[in-house]
């Protein structure tokens, strides 16, 4: 991309700052993160990713959804549908009342105060987007975008022990042996791309470079972001227009990584209190309008002793609700109050995968 960034729709006073720090051309521009570019042309961080923001939407790198969206009949949206790949999640229970686990190529928000397990089910699905397609699985990698600092390496090695121990374990014909003999501790680690981002800035940028990372890299099929309340939580007090314009941005970014990248996007978000009717109710965090980016929503609550995760919006599937734990071994059902789940296939996403 030559183009120069003179020509970008940018402000003359922004575009003078980029020309003075030396960015010549688009390519100049799209090689730094915002924060690079916010350091070396001295923008504020937000002209830093409307500079970013722009140069992406003019150099045509993530145009075209329009055209896309414009050629599809209903008929193709059906078989899209059908043909619709999904991340088991170790529930069987979970995996049943989602249809067969989490859809790949949308997005879907996990909800819940601290503590409900929602980063042990954002790394509960990092492993399990590996498993291998023979056990059920879709063998694939994950990007696992960590805003909290939550990421906690020895728990992702406990829970890929206890997955390759469960494949290793269903294992029966020669297929399914030699694919868990492939599927070690070491591969499920080193198939997890992590990033860690400090704040909204990071986070925005990495968002706009993720589209050419996983054009490199097409056996990813799950991006996580856990937390995207973290960032947008702190220093927008007096700026929510602002937030909400970020927020929307981002929404738009996500939905389009998805379904182009056929990826799962996984958030993990915070709950808030709003007061309504005279009373305050716990809600999920960043307000109304964010509620529309996710295609389905998870709440991870508590039931008094018991967890509960309750499918509280989806196009396709009922609300339903079910009981899980975190055990050792990850997310897991939680039978101790239920009937057993019935005799399936010996694939993951028809076993309890209680090890
Ligand atoms: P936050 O909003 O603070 O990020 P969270 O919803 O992400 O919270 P998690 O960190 O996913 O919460 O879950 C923490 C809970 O997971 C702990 O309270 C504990 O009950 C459970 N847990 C974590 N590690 C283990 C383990 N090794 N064995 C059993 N349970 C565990
Ligand atoms: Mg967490």
């Amino acid at each position: 991309m030559q183009r120069p960034v003179t020509t970008l729709r940018l402000s003359p006073q922004i575009k003078v700052k980029v020309l003075n720090a030396g960015f010549q051309t688009l390519d100049d521009v799209m090689q730094v993160s915002a924060l690079e570019l916010s350091r070396e042309a001295g923008l504020s961080q937000e002209e830093a990713l409307e500079v970013l923001q722009v140069a992406r939407k003019e150099g045509g790198a993530d145009g075209g959804g329009a055209g896309d969206g414009a050629s599809l009949t209903a008929l193709d949206l059906l078989q899209k549908e059908e043909a619709l790949t999904r991340i088991v999640t170790f529930s069987s229970r979970l995996d049943a009342a989602l249809g067969g686990g989490l859809p790949v190529g949308k997005i879907t928000e996990i909800c819940g105060v601290p503590g409900m397990g929602k980063t042990q089910l954002c790394l509960q699905l990092a492993v399990d987007v590996q498993v291998p397609p023979c056990f059920g699985g879709l063998g694939g990698q994950v990007v696992f975008i960590d805003t909290e600092g939550s990421f906690v390496v020895q728990r992702a090695v406990d829970l890929a022990t206890a997955a390759v121990r469960h494949c290793t374990l269903l294992a029966e014909e020669a297929e399914q042996r030699d694919a868990a003999a492939a599927f070690t501790v070491e591969t499920i680690l080193s198939n997890i791309f992590m990033v860690r981002c400090h704040d909204y800035v990071e986070l925005l940028a990495e968002i706009y470079l993720l589209p050419d990372f996983l054009s490199s890299h097409p056996k990813v099929r799950l991006v996580v972001i856990d937390s995207v309340a973290f960032p947008f939580r702190q220093h927008f007090d007096e700026l929510r227009a602002q937030r909400t314009r970020l927020l929307n941005g981002l929404a738009q970014q996500l939905i389009s990584m998805a379904t182009k990248h056929d990826v799962a996007v996984v958030l993990s978000n915070q709950m808030t209190t709003r007061l309504q009717g005279g009373q305050s109710q716990l809600v999920p965090a960043l307000g109304e309008s964010w509620g529309h980016a996710p295609t389905l929503r998870l709440l991870l609550r508590w039931a008094g002793s018991q967890r509960q995760a309750t499918i509280f919006k989806s196009p396709d599937c009922e609300e339903a609700t079910v009981n899980y734990q975190i055990t050792t071994d990850g997310f897991r059902d939680d039978d101790r109050s239920e009937q057993p789940p019935s005799k399936r296939p010996r694939t993951l996403a028809g076993q309890s995968a209680a090890c």
